[in-house]
């Protein structure tokens, strides 16, 4: 099993409510956490959410068009 890339899946697989804070390209399908996410989501017990993410994923923005900043420079 690959290691890294599907741990951050599993986890937003397991807690779905964080993949509002998932951001996916349409181009390369990349996943990354929205930066605007807050240092706690939710509840106590989701304290530890936003760290886990951060964990598994990188910040990641898209453009108004749902691309990537890699996949944006490349459409231009
Ligand atoms: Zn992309």
């Amino acid at each position: 099993m690959q290691h890294g890339k599907n741990e951050g899946e599993e986890y937003i697989q397991a807690f779905p409510h964080l993949k509002k804070w998932i951001n996916e390209c349409n181009g390369c399908h990349t996943k990354g956490y929205d930066p605007a996410m807050p240092e706690h989501i939710g509840e106590t017990e989701w304290n530890l959410a936003a760290y886990y993410v951060k964990k598994y994923f990188k910040p990641q923005t898209l453009d108004e068009n749902g691309f990537c900043e890699q996949c944006a420079k490349h459409r231009k």
